[in-house]
């Protein structure tokens, strides 16, 4: 009787600690308004993607709190391309948090050149379109897809000889694979383009975050299929006037092509256990 009262008490002690460790174990996902997600594995590593935090979205923008003052942790930022609605504050949070960057060596350069980016911050990963890095010792690899749009740095030193805007380099997006969590995709501003095909076959892609503005709903949703996503979420709309104000379009598209469809507010945070996605409601 107490032998096996002792195993039911191991078997239960097992179980709980294994529930513990799979709670431990999440990713999640940040969505902070716009293009800007911030992503945080199960080991704790924190990856900020264009952040652009002061953008108009933002709910501590909203709210009238400084957005950056919460941010005390990013070990990664990631920049798809050098408009200022992407850079955004990755120069102030790079020097709050020491993070290390990820961009091409064109926009990586300028950035450091022309607006203050800490150079020992943006050496080691930089990167190419086509090529794939592990960062977070390992627990994470960065794949560099194209993007059909342009890429430029807002230089603050424009004068007679200085442009106004100097050179990006070729802008981008993001496959970002995690060690048990999702892989998700990160669009940039990027059109739609024929060789998503080559991504989607490539990578299986659990969640793409979709720049539903720069190709329109319908797409969109067609780049979601070409992609093969199991999950797509939409963002880059509703911040300022120009772009779509809101995601409905796209997600009557998307269902059209039974796609798995799920829409986050600015400040929301979904958790994957595994590459499975948590209830977020
Ligand atoms: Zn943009």
């Amino acid at each position: 009787m107490n032998r096996r009262f002792n195993l039911l008490a191991v078997v239960a002690a097992v179980v709980v600690a294994g529930s513990f460790a799979e709670a431990a174990a999440q990713t999640k996902l940040t969505w902070l308004g716009h293009a800007a997600f911030s992503i945080t594995t199960p080991k704790g590593k924190v990856l900020l993607i264009d952040p652009w935090l002061h953008n108009p979205a933002n709910p501590d923008v909203k709210a009238g709190k400084d957005p950056l003052a919460s941010i005390s942790k990013v070990d990664y930022i990631l920049l798809t391309h050098g408009h200022r609605d992407h850079v955004g504050d990755a120069v102030e949070i790079a020097k709050k948090t020491g993070a290390a960057l990820i961009a091409n060596p064109e926009l990586a350069g300028n950035l450091v050149k022309l607006v203050d980016f800490p150079a020992k911050q943006a050496g080691d990963y930089i990167m190419q379109a086509g090529a794939e890095i592990q960062i977070a010792d390992g627990e994470v690899t960065v794949a560099m897809t194209e993007a059909v749009h342009s890429s430029s740095v807002f230089n603050p030193k424009a004068g007679p000889n200085e442009p106004e805007r100097a050179y990006g380099g070729s802008p981008a997006g993001f496959i970002i694979m995690i060690k048990n969590g999702p892989t998700i995709y990160h669009s940039g501003d990027t059109a739609y383009f024929k060789d998503m095909e080559v991504i989607g076959e490539t990578y299986s892609i659990d969640v793409a975050l979709i720049n539903i503005s720069q190709m329109g709903a319908k797409m969109s949703a067609r780049a979601a299929q070409t992609l093969r996503a199991k999950t797509v979420i939409p963002m880059h709309f509703a911040t300022f006037e120009g772009l779509l104000p809101n995601a409905d379009s796209f997600a009557a598209e998307v269902k059209k092509l039974r796609i798995g469809f799920q829409e986050m507010k600015p400040g929301e945070t979904i958790s994957f256990v595994g590459k499975q996605m948590m209830r977020t409601r």
